[in-house]
């Protein structure tokens, strides 16, 4: 982390769980052990049903509500689908973009680039998710790769809309599986994605990008990981669905930085 330029930013993604009467349930729960004090933006994406009930508890806190996706079309005939300006008007404040989840059930690099467009163009936060499989890590590409989805996500995106963009790294091998990358390892991605940021739009901007590392983050490792320099925060999947694992995670981050 360096909160001297950037926001440190702890960021839960429920993923498929939780019904709203569950969410009602771990917002009370959060909301009486929630560290006291601004340490680092805290956000939970939660499944769009739940959405109204989180903001709604999390009304009065610095907590913000995200989504998991978004249609990059404005409105139209998409059944199941939900815009980003509809997001915004329930409450959202950030919204989960390509995370290899999505990816893996056929969402394109070009599919993730509009999303954010629209995400942007409505100013909601992307928290736009990058990341290699094991067989590309083994290959030796894994630099190759993130730069390829970090300049496609980024497409089009100006320069006034660039800071409103966190990008997550999220290794598909290190996801739900308990195996995590080493805090070495994790850094050395994160550094070249500030790189890649660095080279299309200059180093006062890739300094204030919010850099987060996802995969198996929890409250024993989150400590060593957000003590790298270019890891800014996390991106938590299982550990955010108990609430004193996510408070011990946001603790971690309350640690003295550059
Ligand atoms: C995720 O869903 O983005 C994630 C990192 O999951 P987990 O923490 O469970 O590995």
């Amino acid at each position: 982390m360096n909160r001297k330029y950037r926001k440190t930013i702890i960021a839960g993604n429920w993923k498929m769980n939780k019904t709203p009467s569950e969410t009602k349930e771990f917002m009370a729960e959060f909301k009486s052990i929630m560290p006291k004090g601004r340490w680092c933006d805290v956000a939970l994406c939660v499944p769009a049903v739940c959405i109204p009930t989180a903001v709604r508890a999390m009304r009065e806190t610095r907590v913000g509500i995200g989504a998991e996706n978004c249609n990059a079309n404005a409105s139209g005939a998409y059944t199941g689908e939900i815009a980003a300006n509809m997001l915004v008007d329930a409450g959202c404040k950030y919204v989960i973009i390509g995370h290899s989840e999505r990816r893996a059930m056929g969402e394109t690099d070009a599919e993730v680039n509009a999303k954010v467009l629209s995400a942007l163009k409505n100013e909601l936060s992307p928290i736009v998710c990058v990341g290699e499989s094991l067989e590309q890590r083994e290959l030796g590409i894994t630099e190759d790769w993130i730069s390829m989805q970090v300049k496609c996500a980024l497409s089009g995106v100006p320069e006034e809309k660039i800071r409103k963009i966190v990008v997550a790294y999220e290794p598909i091998w290190a996801i739900g599986t308990g195996k995590t990358a080493t805090p070495e390892q994790a850094e050395e991605v994160c550094e070249h994605i500030r790189t890649v940021i660095r080279k299309l739009y200059g180093a006062k901007i890739a300094r204030a990008i919010s850099i987060l590392y996802g995969g198996s983050m929890n409250e024993k490792n989150a400590f060593e990981l957000l003590a790298q320099p270019d890891i800014d925060g996390g991106l938590i999947g299982g550990a955010s669905l108990v609430p004193e694992k996510f408070v011990k995670i946001i603790e971690a981050a309350n640690q003295p930085t550059v």
